[in-house]
C-alpha cells in the first residue's frame, strides 16, 4: 500500500487551516494518505519546491507569501495559475512540477450555488481590492461572462494597472475617493482586501445605496461574521462569507494529491467554523 502524502507550505504556516481540511477528508475515505505542513523560508522555496520532484510527496498547497515563488518553481502552468501569476498549489505529473491556483474555482463554487449564475449575469459586480485574491476574483467573474465589473483598491494606481493589463471592455477602475459611487446600484460587491481581518480594521465602506437584494461576498473567514457582513445584513443584503471559497479551493487540490475529490456533506463547514471559534 502506497502512502500518499501531502502538506501546506508557507512563512509563517502554523496557522493554515488546509491541515484540518484536508486530514478530515482523508479520515472520511479510505486513502491510505498523510497531510501535513512545511515551513519554508522565502529565500529556499524555489530550491525547495523543485525538490519536490526527488521526494515522495504528491504535491504542496501554498500560502503567503510563496505563491509567487511557486509559481517560478514550477516546470509547466495550468491556465488558471498563468492567469493569475501565482500558484496555490504544486503537483508533480511524470517528471513534470505543474503549477495550479484553485482560488478562481473557489471563489466561483460558493458563489454560484448561493446567488445562482443568472443573477451575476444581470448584475453589475464591484470587486474590492488588487493583490492576488481580487485577480482570482476578477479572473472568475470575467470567465462567467459578468456584464460589468468595477474595481477599487485604497491603492489607485495599483488597481488602475491591473485594469489597464487585462484591457476588456466590461471592466473599469473607480478612484478609492468615489468608492460610494462606485457600490451605488451594484449587485454584487466582492471584499478581495484584508481589511476586517481578525486584528485589522474594517473596511472603510458604505453598502447603503447598493441595489436592495443585492449580494455581499466577503472573502475573509477569521471572524466568521466580519463588520461588513454585519453592515451588509442591517441594510437587509444578502451575505456570503469566506469560509466556503476556504473550503472549495481546498477541494480540487485534495483531488490532485490523492486522486480523487473530497466525500461531501460530512461537515467540513461546522468542522471548520468550530475551530475557528475555538481559537477566541
Ligand atoms: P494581498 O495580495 O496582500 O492584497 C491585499 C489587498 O488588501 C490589497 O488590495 C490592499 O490594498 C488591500 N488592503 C489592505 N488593507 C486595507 C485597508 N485598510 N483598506 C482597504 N484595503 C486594504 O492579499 P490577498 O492574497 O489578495 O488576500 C486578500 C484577502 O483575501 C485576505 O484577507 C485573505 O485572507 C482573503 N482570501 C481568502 C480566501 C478564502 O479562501 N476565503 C482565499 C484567498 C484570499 P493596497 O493595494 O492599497 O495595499
Amino acid at each position: 500500500m502506497i502512502l500518499k502524502v501531502a502538506g501546506v507550505t508557507g512563512w509563517p504556516v502554523h496557522h493554515s487551516l488546509s491541515p484540518l481540511i484536508h486530514n478530515y477528508w482523508l479520515k472520511n475515505t479510505k486513502i491510505t494518505g498523510a497531510y501535513t505542513m512545511f515551513a519554508v523560508h522565502p529565500n529556499e522555496a524555489v530550491y525547495a519546491f523543485k525538490s519536490l520532484k526527488r521526494t515522495t510527496i504528491s504535491g504542496i498547497n501554498i500560502t503567503s507569501p510563496l505563491k509567487a515563488k511557486a509559481f517560478e518553481a514550477a516546470d509547466k502552468m495550468t491556465n488558471d495559475a498563468e492567469k493569475l501569476g501565482v500558484c496555490n498549489v504544486l503537483y508533480k505529473s511524470g517528471d513534470m512540477l505543474i503549477g495550479h491556483n484553485t482560488d478562481m474555482e473557489g471563489f466561483l463554487g460558493p458563489l454560484i450555488e448561493t446567488v445562482g449564475p443568472q443573477f451575476v449575469l444581470n448584475n453589475t459586480a464591484v470587486i474590492i481590492g488588487a493583490g492576488g485574491a481580487a485577480r482570482a476574483v476578477l479572473g472568475a467573474l470575467l470567465s462567467v461572462g459578468a456584464p460589468e465589473i468595477i474595481m477599487i483598491n485604497k491603492t489607485d494606481e495599483r488597481v488602475e494597472k491591473l485594469v489597464s493589463q487585462v484591457n476588456v471592455p466590461s471592466l473599469y477602475a473607480l478612484p478609492w475617493a468615489q468608492r460610494e459611487n462606485a457600490i451605488f446600484g451594484a449587485g454584487l460587491v466582492i471584499n478581495a482586501t484584508s481589511a476586517g481581518m481578525h486584528g485589522k480594521a474594517p473596511l472603510d465602506i458604505n453598502l447603503e445605496y447598493m441595489q436592495p437584494g443585492g449580494w455581499v461576498y466577503d472573502l475573509i473567514y477569521t471572524p466568521h461574521k466580519t463588520v461588513l457582513i454585519k453592515q451588509a445584513k442591517k441594510y437587509g443584503l444578502n451575505t456570503i462569507g469566506g469560509l466556503g471559497m476556504l473550503i472549495a479551493q481546498a477541494r480540487p487540490s485534495f483531488k490532485l494529491f490523492y486522486g480523487e475529490l473530497p466525500p461531501i456533506g460530512i461537515g467540513v463547514h461546522a468542522l471548520v467554523k468550530t475551530h475557528l471559534k475555538s481559537l477566541k
